[in-house]
């Protein structure tokens, strides 16, 4: 160490080299890599890794392929033999590409993904009582499996006793092998269960709430006149953002380590007000990290398609090409490890936290949603024909009523603590959910709502016999940022959600929604096609009821401004600031009911879930308020002494009576901040203390998301007063502009 340093300025400088090191490393591995390699076709390996319904047609004996698609077409139960045929394959084919164990991959509660490895081997006894190590895979073991579920959380759901929980293979989602340097893994997308069968998990609702979308939208669409049709799927492109920051950096925050975000720091000179970094030329070191990830996502069989910097500096965005819901939902779960794990190995973090950076935007994940019928026609998609047109009106009013009466839960499957620092800070919609159409869609369903004619050209007006509908097309719409829920030509955007979350959570709210709107629909259509003279006359007059019912929900101006927190509040909207409040919704029977009557979740399991996300909410915040104590009391006390001594022994070196007298009144500034620090600390530990005294978890998430949440806002404005004081070699902390800028480097 360097005399006049201290440690942590050695750290910090070294942690600082070494990035730009580090991306000089990658640049030049990058050149290298133009001259050769990435020039495989991403056709060739794409889904390499993967193990899914084509490479079973082409592996399985043909009645063992059959007997599958029947259970994944007609729900029935996997024969026994089939079971065996297919884990044969599966076996053959993993060993082949080299992968040595298998795990059932699982969702729970957590958030996370869950694993545990078996491997392929059995033991045999020859004739001369040798052991013989070979490999076996059963039916059963690629059916079901029983991991010790008493660390997963249940909510209260499993008592002790009965802690079992089961897995169990979910055919629609293709089998994967994780590869890294420590070997291979097949992966086998398992739903988790209790003993009763009770969800333990994010992917048993979303499949739920697929079956119960499918079955009354197929319902409604044959009271239309679809007769034919047999599935509705819902589809999903999910758009992914987070941030890359060198791993030297986050190696030296405590906050980044133990929490994803920063807990203090002061925003830098320049942050995004000159918006040079959105859709700007990508950093090397950045673009060969994403190359790899996207290989390593190719080969996963996920079909990301566009890549670009994002609003923030150091922010980046990846985005697939749309999926069926429960796959692309597998696969946004699997493409943040990826992201995460390649990461690493780039000397880069990837932070996918909501908000890692006060004052600078944060991330969020638009889920792009639609629904599809069994010969691919996107429901949503302003169509060519009579039918069509009038199809699509009638949708997007039942799902302009699944949004209006379950907005409230729709809010509730978004919260987090992470959201909370996005939603309503300006640069994400706000935490009121209403929808945006469009200009020419709101005046449509204005004009159908007051039964006045279509004001429009004739070629815009396609006549029915009985009565005129528009002829949409989607290049009419137009945008709105400030929207959690957006029409955007043939889908809708529900942008609120998390970069972090699990999207099969607000998916299967979602779903659940809309089927229960095309259920109520289904009841209005049988009443009116009785008392109308045609069925398209009845279709039309159960669009203007819609649009009559929901005109509270639909809104197209400005979200972020205050004019729209107080209309939304006249107008009678949920307005759910936060996750504390958002989370009680889940205990309004009334408003989680379509749940229940959907079939995606039982009463028992929605009160898990209310307790689940109670106590994640309340753990986050005690850890991240105890680490801000413990990084104002180990670091910045402790740099604003640093600052007093240096002042002080310069006042006492100095001769002149004027600067002497300047420097006193640094040193009476600076131990106002150090007074401020201190009284913060004291009043963050002393909330911290009381807190744990009490054992009822909503109380306390009350009072953490209040009173105990502004005394960590106190102390970390102390901390970055502080960070304004002092010398910067005395800082032991990478800044905000250190930690941001470092990748443009490269
Ligand atoms: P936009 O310009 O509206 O953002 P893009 O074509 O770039 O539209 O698509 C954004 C995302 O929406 C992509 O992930 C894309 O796959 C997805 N998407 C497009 N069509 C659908 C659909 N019918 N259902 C679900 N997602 C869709
Ligand atoms: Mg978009």
């Amino acid at each position: 160490m360097q005399s006049g340093t201290t440690p942590s300025q050695t750290d910090r400088s070294a942690a600082l080299k070494l990035a730009v090191l580090n991306s000089i490393k990658r640049m030049e591995r990058n050149m290298a890599y133009n001259g050769q390699g990435k020039t495989t076709p991403i056709s060739e390996y794409f889904g390499s890794n993967t193990f899914g319904l084509a490479q079973m047609r082409e592996k399985l004996p043909r009645d063992a392929y059959q007997s599958l698609l029947n259970t994944l077409e007609k729900g029935k139960k996997l024969p026994k033999e089939t079971a065996e045929a297919i884990a044969s394959a599966i076996k053959e084919w993993s060993v082949t590409k080299g992968a040595t164990h298998f795990c059932h991959w699982f969702q729970p509660m957590t958030g996370l993904t869950a694993e545990k490895h078996d491997a392929f081997i059995s033991i045999q006894h020859s004739q001369h009582s040798e052991l013989r190590v070979i490999e076996r895979f059963t039916g059963s073991q690629l059916i079901q499996g029983e991991p010790d579920a008493s660390s997963f959380p249940s909510g209260g759901m499993r008592s002790t006793f009965e802690a079992r929980g089961y897995t169990a293979w979910d055919p629609s989602s293709p089998l994967f092998i994780v590869e890294d340097e420590a070997g291979k893994t097949l992966c086998i997308p398992t739903v988790f269960f209790g003993y009763h069968g009770q969800a333990l998990d994010n992917k048993t609702p979303l499949l739920r709430s697929v079956e119960a979308l499918s079955k009354e939208a197929c319902e409604f669409l044959k009271l239309l006149g679809d007769v034919d049709v047999k599935r509705v799927n819902a589809t999903l492109g999910a758009e992914q953002e987070y941030f890359l920051i060198d791993k030297n950096f986050v190696s030296l925050r405590p906050d980044l380590m133990m929490t994803g975000r920063t807990l203090l720091g002061s925003s830098p000179t320049r942050g995004q007000q000159l918006e040079d970094h959105y859709f700007g030329s990508i950093p090397s070191r950045v673009l060969t990290y994403m190359q790899d990830a996207e290989m390593e996502l190719y080969k996963l069989g996920i079909p990301v398609k566009t890549r670009h910097n994002e609003v923030a500096p150091s922010q980046f965005e990846v985005a697939p090409i749309f999926e069926d819901v429960n796959i692309a939902s597998d696969h946004n779960v699997l493409l943040m490890e990826v992201l995460k794990k390649t990461a690493l190995r780039h000397g880069l973090v990837c932070l996918l936290h909501e908000k890692p950076f006060a004052g600078i935007n944060g991330s969020g994940k638009h889920n792009n949603w639609s629904m599809s019928n069994d010969k691919g026609e996107n429901l949503l998609e302003p169509g060519t024909t009579p039918h069509q047109n009038l199809r699509f009106l009638v949708v997007l009013s039942i799902i302009l009523k699944a949004v209006h009466d379950h907005s409230d839960v729709l809010r509730a499957s978004i919260a987090s603590p992470g959201n909370d620092h996005r939603l309503g800070a300006n640069e994400a919609p706000p935490a009121i959910i209403s929808v945006f159409l469009g200009s020419l869609l709101s005046e449509i369903l204005d004009s159908i709502e007051a039964g006045k004619a279509l004001q429009a050209t004739e070629s815009q007006i396609i006549d029915l016999g009985v009565t005129k509908i528009p002829n949409i097309s989607r290049d009419y719409t137009d945008r709105n940022r400030t929207s959690p829920f957006a029409f955007t030509g043939n889908k809708f955007e529900f942008r609120a959600v998390g970069s972090s979350q699990n999207v099969a959570v607000p998916m299967s709210v979602l779903n659940a929604a809309v089927a229960d709107a095309f259920q109520k629909a289904s009841v209005k259509l049988r009443e009116l096609l009785k008392s109308k003279k045609s069925r398209d006359e009845a279709v039309m007059e159960l669009v203007r009821l819609n649009v009559k019912a929901t005109k509270t929900v639909r809104f197209e101006g400005n979200g972020y401004s205050d004019e729209w927190k107080a209309d939304a509040k006249k107008r009678g909207l949920p307005i759910l600031n936060s996750t504390a409040d958002a989370l009680e919704v889940l205990k309004d029977k009334g408003a989680t009911q379509f749940l229940v009557n959907q079939g995606v979740l039982t009463e028992e399991e929605i009160v898990s879930r209310y307790h689940i996300n109670v106590e994640r909410y309340v753990k986050t915040l005690e850890i991240e308020l105890k680490t801000l104590a413990e990084i104002a009391q180990g670091y910045v006390v402790p740099a604003v002494e640093s600052q007093i001594t240096r002042l002080s022994a310069t006042a006492s070196a100095l001769t002149s009576a004027s600067v002497k007298k300047t420097y006193g009144d640094r040193v009476k500034t600076i131990e106002k901040t150090l007074e401020r620090l201190l009284k913060g600390l004291s009043a963050l530990n002393e909330g911290l203390e009381k807190l744990s005294g009490s054992h009822d978890e909503s109380k306390k998430m009350k009072t953490l998301a209040t009173t105990t949440k502004v005394l960590g806002e106190e102390l970390r404005n102390a901390c970055d007063e502080a960070e304004s004081l002092i010398a910067d070699e005395l800082w032991p902390l990478p800044k905000y502009r250190e930690m941001l800028f470092s990748n443009s480097l490269s």
